[in-house]
């Protein structure tokens, strides 16, 4: 039930409250979303018809600068996916100490049944519905599921026009030629590999031994895989939604992704030994040191964790876990490095591009990637250290480092501390 994803969210919240010196207000007000906006996107399609298609909008918290997030366009989406993920992303800002809050918007459609023409009147109905509650200062949209960054150009067009002056800095993933960060694309995959490296000792993964499965072969996964591929790694599995393949002498990201495109499938892709075809569960069981689960949600749950064999996993996509798959992954001393740290890369770039927008000055590739790593590693450390410190899970470290930085920006204003020191 998607009710059941927001409450589970808010766990983590009630969780990490035990670990952080916190006054009680702060927690109820991170308990409920700031403002939702619901609306109907009414479209005209191309047989000259017009659909209504239900879009929501949620700023979840702003106490740390305007709100930050992807709008994600799926049948699925409803108001508490929606504001599940807002949730997260004022974590993952705050994880990252980007002045940013959380938000997350979305509508509910199958963009397969639409033409181009079709998904570009949506998208600037999308924005038609909700120029009053975004702006470059105030709430600030990036690409999620089955939006990118064409979707992005047209928002930020119909944003100018609503407004009368071009604004850039009111949506983030846009393309380069629009004023797109360099290093947006990559930034995610990178953001991981990044993380990875940082804790190498600490998990015991150095390159020269440790073998890696990833779940997905899309944007975030592929230039994780390069990325580790390059740095020495072997990568011995990789899946899409239409196959899995397993070669424990390793195989070669770039050979795999040129053969995907030529082909339409990881299936069958040129490895170094003799590769075998997994179905998609059944990879994610296979013998590896590091799991890279990097495509969609709930992919380690109560039916198979105990089965992983990887003593690390790295969360790349958002959500592949459960809770109850957690639990059970903690007891048996399975390492998860967390989706708010593992895949911040990607908003941490964002917020580049932001920078870079409000400044009207670019950086080239090499500054945003030293920038990058000057954010994720310090962060990446503070949590390994608040696990070690508190002996808790590298996921409850994350939100409680990140409850520690929100909560001292409530208390910043005031809380019953302040206003009543005496009772
Ligand atoms: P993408 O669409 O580029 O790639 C998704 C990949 O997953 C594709 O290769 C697809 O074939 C595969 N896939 C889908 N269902 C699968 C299944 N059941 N089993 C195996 N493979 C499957 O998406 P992406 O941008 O790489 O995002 C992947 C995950 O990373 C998502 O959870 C997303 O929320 C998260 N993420 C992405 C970014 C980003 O900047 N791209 C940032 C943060 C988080």
């Amino acid at each position: 039930m998607a009710t059941d994803l927001f409450t589970t969210a808010r766990a983590r919240l009630d969780d990490a409250a035990r670990y952080v010196d916190i006054e009680r207000e702060i927690i109820e007000q991170l308990r409920y979303p700031k403002e939702t906006l619901a609306a109907t996107l009414l479209v005209r399609m191309d047989d000259g018809s017009r659909k209504g298609f239900k879009a929501w909008r949620c700023r979840y918290d702003d106490t740390r600068g305007p709100t930050k997030g992807g709008i994600r366009f799926h049948p699925a989406v409803n108001v508490d996916e929606v504001m599940t993920l807002a949730f997260w992303m004022t974590f993952k800002c705050a994880v990252m100490n980007l002045p940013f809050g959380g938000a997350k918007g979305g509508v509910s459609v199958d963009v397969k049944t639409l033409s181009r023409a079709e998904l570009e009147r949506l998208s600037r109905a999308y924005v038609q519905a909700f120029a009053r509650f975004i702006g470059p200062e105030r709430d600030i949209p990036a690409p999620d599921m089955y939006t990118n960054g064409i979707v992005m150009a047209w928002m930020a067009d119909e944003y100018g026009t609503i407004t009368g002056h071009p604004s850039p800095a009111i949506i983030t993933g846009k393309p380069v030629a629009l004023g797109g960060s360099l290093g947006r694309d990559d930034a995610t995959g990178r953001g991981g590999f990044y993380v990875l490296r940082e804790l190498r000792d600490e998990l015991g993964v150095s390159p020269d031994k440790t073998r890696i499965v990833l779940q997905g072969f899309g944007n975030a996964s592929f230039h994780c895989a390069r990325l580790l591929h390059d740095d020495g790694y072997r990568i011995v599995g990789l899946s899409d939604s239409s196959a899995a393949i397993y070669d424990p002498d390793g195989m070669d990201p770039y050979a795999v992704m040129e053969h995907k495109n030529r082909t339409g499938s990881v299936a069958g892709a040129p490895t170094r030994g003799h590769a075998r075809a997994l179905d998609n569960a059944a990879l994610l069981e296979a013998e590896c040191d590091v799991l890279i689960p990097a495509a969609v949600e709930n992919q380690i749950t109560e039916d198979n964790a105990a089965a992983i064999q990887a003593p690390v996993i790295l969360e790349l996509a958002n959500g592949p876990v459960s809770p109850a798959g957690d639990a059970i992954l903690d007891e048996r001393g399975v390492i998860v490095v967390p989706d708010i740290l593992a895949n911040s890369g990607g908003v941490t770039v964002s917020y580049f591009e932001w920078v870079q927008n409000k400044a009207g000055y670019y950086w080239p590739v090499e500054e945003v990637h030293t920038k990058l790593r000057a954010i994720m590693d310090p962060e990446t450390r503070r949590i390994w250290e608040v696990a070690r410190d508190k002996a808790v899970s590298m996921r409850t470290a994350a939100y409680v480092h990140a409850l520690e930085r929100i909560g001292h920006a409530v208390e910043a204003r005031g809380t019953k501390a302040f206003f009543n020191p005496l009772g």
